[in-house]
């Protein structure tokens, strides 16, 4: 665990931010189940009660529970509009949905993503470019991105773990000799999946949880994901590390991958919880791997809280087709090639760990421009 000392505000009420916790939607009965699921499986009391006697167990968590297989970042707005009641009012900005999902109208507007200059350092140009500017759907993408960053590490500074994975040998190939390990995440890094059929989608998918229960999505791929693949595959074993539920991030990986680049899933018990709910990804859990060779790229930034320096952020995706941090994040990922501790890399360019550091989002930003202008002269 990382030693912040730092004291720090009473971030406890934010506990419906939580990754665990969000699902896009009107998801209260998915909200509530979520709740179940924990309890149970944390041996406390079973808070939901379901109707066992009209309607089969299993066809009752088909509709309640479909939202808690999924890992979402987004806050719904029950849990907005609670929090909007709750001051200080500077955690507003949390709970301002990016993007809604849940209606024919909430479709993005095709911005188009402009490509970086020469002097481009991978998510920091675009996030100094955004506090720059005038809000765009990615300008607002990369402020909220941050800001959410920011937040989560306070957030993870106060909370405990209530469940760690014991640690685990994964099983290697022992003629690969690639040197690097990238991790990366599933839902909102790599797709986008929705379960209201309605919107536009790449794919309709029927993942099968159980005998009694299939889960519908609607699959969105972000635009580069297999150029992606194909370009690091040579220097990094791919595995993917998801929030979500092991058979859903299986089936996903099994259509988005058909050249089978990616070589492992681990999904959501090879996670830590904590008691805010956050699903954290502890890279020490994995005993065959070194952290100076292994890079975890994740849109929720309490995912690497716990080694933060492995830790690679991205702004999340959804459905917009014009994305290209696909691109920008390979072209970011060669550029290790050759460090012997990846960590450094990721301080040199990327600086995370400020967002441990500071106090203000402000300092951050300055720190970035810093960078950038050093580059320039
Ligand atoms: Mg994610």
């Amino acid at each position: 665990m990382r030693g912040h000392q730092k004291s720090l505000p009473n971030l406890r009420f934010l506990k419906p931010q939580s990754t665990a916790r969000i699902t896009q939607g009107n998801d209260s009965i998915g909200f509530k189940f979520q709740e179940q699921q924990n309890y149970q499986r944390f041996g406390k009391e079973n808070s939901l009660q379901i109707d066992k006697n009209n309607t089969p167990v299993s066809n009752n968590i088909s509709k309640v529970a479909k939202q808690s297989f999924i890992q979402k970042t987004e806050p719904n707005e029950t849990t907005q509009k609670k929090m909007e009641c709750r001051k200080p009012s500077v955690f507003k900005f949390l709970y301002r949905p990016i993007l809604k999902q849940n209606s024919e109208q909430s479709l993005t507007p095709r911005i188009v993503q402009p490509l970086p200059e020469i002097n481009y350092f991978y998510y920091v140009s675009d996030l100094v470019a955004a506090y720059g500017a005038k809000d765009n759907y990615f300008n607002r993408l990369f402020k909220d991105h941050l800001q959410q960053s920011f937040m989560a590490f306070k957030q993870c500074a106060t909370s405990k773990i209530i469940f760690r994975p014991k640690p685990f040998i994964l099983a290697k190939d022992p003629k690969d000799t690639r040197k690097y390990t990238l991790l990366l995440d599933l839902d909102e890094t790599l797709v986008h999946c929705s379960l209201d059929m309605r919107l536009p989608c790449d794919k309709k998918l029927n993942i099968k949880l159980s005998p009694q229960e299939i889960l519908q999505v609607g699959l969105t791929i972000r635009p580069g994901l297999q150029t992606m693949l194909e370009t690091l595959q040579p220097h990094f074993e791919i595995i993917i590390f998801t929030a979500s539920h092991g058979q859903y991030a299986k089936k996903i990986v099994e259509y988005i991958d058909p050249k089978k680049i990616i070589s492992k899933v681990l999904s959501r018990e090879h996670c830590c919880f904590t008691d805010l709910g956050q699903y954290v990804k502890d890279l020490s859990i994995v005993k065959n791997r070194f952290l100076s060779k292994t890079i975890l790229v994740d849109n929720s930034a309490f995912s690497y809280f716990y080694q933060i320096d492995n830790g690679v952020p991205i702004i999340p995706f959804y459905e917009n087709k014009s994305d290209k941090q696909l691109s920008l994040l390979t072209k970011y990922l060669i550029g290790v090639i050759g460090y012997e501790d990846v960590r450094e890399y990721n301080q040199q360019y990327l600086k995370t760990y400020l967002l441990d550091k500071l106090d203000t989002l402000e300092q951050i930003i300055d720190i970035y421009k810093g960078q950038i202008n050093s580059k320039k002269t």
